[in-house]
């Protein structure tokens, strides 16, 4: 190896171990902090965070790496594409100033604080100055970076590289009427009984329920753990120690397990890593698409389809047998996948989900090339929901005061949800194609196969492609909605009879 390479991966890694151990107290943090710790934690992550900001954007690191861009030119390589990513991170880092980072952080913290209080009086009037100046920042963050065709590719780039806005709108406006229709042939079809659904479960039984399935889906407990925190989310310390978080609903008992198979998808991601990218900027997923691609198709087109409950409801059903009395297992799989418009994101099915999130982007890219104006925000918000769903939210809470991603300045990422949706139909294609039996092999709670399929074809390669590319490496398609058109499609078909 030569000299260079070896000193700029000890300094990346270094980097790499403070960026890790900043995740173990932010874990820490959600899962057993007392609330007395959060003003020592806040300060001990800024402190972790601002030296590997200063490791990172070295002098001594950009010259390395410049040098090293032309002696590892082939990005095919491991080490090609290591100083490729490294190269674009460094870049991007050294374009925005430090005092820009802890403006934007002082802003923020204010701004969340503005946000629950606004959200819980339902006034978006609590909630505006603070977004208006969070938008302040973030086109100040746009204008560090060369123009753009659209100055929302700034925002975007930093989730999906190399993704434009003109391709994803392009996407969405090929997927969205589709939806729409599918939406309205479904508001015309029988409903579905699924009020069984909202019965208390004992809360122990369903987190061991869910912990039996993740177990099978071969997330491995002593490669991770799930821990109780208020949200779900998964966290990675490192190839050997992903762990995940869950909770428990009153008002959704059934949450629990979903909510375990999504972010185990995202957990399996991170597990099939490759080990040699560990303490590289390799490591980890391509994207935020491409991770919830994972996620959700553990979540959906596994979890929620009818030969995993074929394999799974007796089990279920022994272990709540109240709950379930009298209801079969098509009639639990068609109340599981329910399709009802409804106002808060985060509850949405699988039919109306990417209509939410295509609302989001239509107006996060109206605030950032300046055609929608804040204080317009609730009416508009209203308009659109009448618009894609048919419903009009009661208050600002249930509307756009609903999600906490404005409070804190991130606007870019709402796409990459629906983004995921749509990857995981087209992987979920190629690989039925290649997997003949799967179906069967789930109906019988065999996981190996698929699993590893999805490790050698796209765990392994960590952050080597961009989502494009690698979307079009392993289905040999660009990133397109058919696929998922046609999933949502026969599904709905069965479950409605459409
Ligand atoms: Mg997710």
């Amino acid at each position: 190896m030569s000299d260079k390479l070896s000193k700029v991966k000890e300094i990346l890694g270094e980097v790499f171990d403070l960026n890790r151990a900043a995740a173990v107290l932010g874990w820490d943090q959600q899962v057993n902090m007392p609330p007395g710790g959060a003003e020592a934690r806040g300060q001990q992550l800024a402190t972790l965070g601002k030296i590997a900001q200063e490791k990172f954007i070295s002098d001594e690191v950009g010259s390395l790496l410049e040098d090293l861009k032309k002696e590892f030119s082939d990005t095919e390589t491991d080490e090609g594409a290591m100083i490729r990513v490294a190269a674009r991170n460094y870049d991007k880092a050294r374009r925005v100033p430090p005092e820009f980072i802890a403006e934007q952080a002082l802003a923020a913290t204010k701004a969340i604080e503005a946000w629950v209080e606004a959200k819980g009086k339902s006034d978006f009037s609590i909630f505006r100055p603070h977004l208006e100046k969070n938008l302040e920042l973030i086109k100040k963050y746009v204008s560090f970076f060369p123009p753009a065709a659209h100055p929302y590719d700034v925002l975007l780039d930093d989730y999906e590289p190399g993704l434009p806005t003109a391709e994803v709108r392009e996407i969405f406006d090929n997927l969205r009427p589709k939806q729409v229709a599918l939406i309205k042939a479904i508001g015309g079809a029988k409903q579905i009984k699924s009020d069984f659904l909202q019965k208390p479960l004992n809360e122990k039984k369903i987190w061991d329920f869910s912990e039996r399935v993740i177990a099978e889906f071969g997330y491995d407990f002593k490669r991770g753990r799930q821990d109780k925190a208020p949200h779900p989310f998964e966290t990675t310390f490192s190839v050997n120690d992903v762990r995940i978080t869950n909770r428990y609903e009153k008002s959704e008992p059934l949450a629990t397990l979903f909510s375990a198979m999504h972010e185990c998808g995202h957990a399996l991601y991170e597990l099939g890593g490759n080990p040699a990218y560990e303490r590289t900027p390799l490591a980890g997923g391509a994207s935020l698409a491409v991770h919830e691609s994972q996620s959700r198709m553990w979540e959906n087109l596994v979890g929620r389809s009818l030969p995993f409950w074929q394999h799974f409801y007796p089990d279920l059903k022994k272990t709540f047998p109240s709950q379930l009395d009298g209801v079969n297992v098509k009639s639990f799989y068609k109340a599981i996948n329910k399709v009802k418009p409804s106002f808060i994101r985060v509850n949405a099915d699988e039919a109306t989900y990417n209509l939410h999130i295509m609302l989001r982007l239509e107006i996060e890219i109206g605030m950032v090339e300046g055609s929608i104006e804040v204080k317009d925000l609730p009416e508009i918000w209203n308009a659109k929901m009448r618009d894609y769903l048919g419903i009009t939210p009661p208050d600002d809470a249930q509307g756009v005061l609903q999600d906490i991603h404005w409070s804190y300045g991130a606007i870019g990422y709402f796409s990459t949800y629906a983004l995921g949706n749509i990857i995981s139909a087209q992987l979920w294609e190629k690989i039925n194609r290649e997997i003949k039996n799967l179906e069967e092999q789930i109906r019988k709670g065999q996981f190996a196969e698929l699993r590893e399929w999805l490790r050698v074809n796209l765990h392994q390669y960590g952050h080597k492609y961009d989502p494009r590319d690698l979307v079009r490496r392993v289905t040999g398609q660009d990133i397109d909605p058919a696929a998922y058109v046609r999933y949502l499609t026969k599904k709905y078909t069965d479950v409605y009879g459409l």
